[in-house]
């Protein structure tokens, strides 16, 4: 069995289809996967590698604003 990791959850994933589709740029191989999840997916297994590459480093993080410091509001009477 050909497995890899679902490129949305990371979860293990089957491939369960292999085939090559001509392009203007030639023959590319493309898969389909099944995760352990929900997803399925078919892509080339270029844009899958690359995929993985980008995932590789840890997610970039969104910024999170510093906590805004109010001033204390004055007491009310
Ligand atoms: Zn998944």
């Amino acid at each position: 069995m050909d497995t890899t990791t679902c490129p949305e959850c990371g979860a293990p994933a089957e491939v369960t289809d292999r085939f090559v589709l001509e392009s203007t740029d030639g023959p590319i191989e493309h898969l389909r996967l099944q995760c352990a999840g929900p997803h399925w997916f078919l892509m080339s297994t270029e844009s899958l590698d690359r995929h993985r590459t980008a995932a590789a480093p840890a997610p970039e993080r969104h910024l999170i604003p510093a906590r805004v410091r109010r001033p204390a509001a004055p007491p009310r009477s």
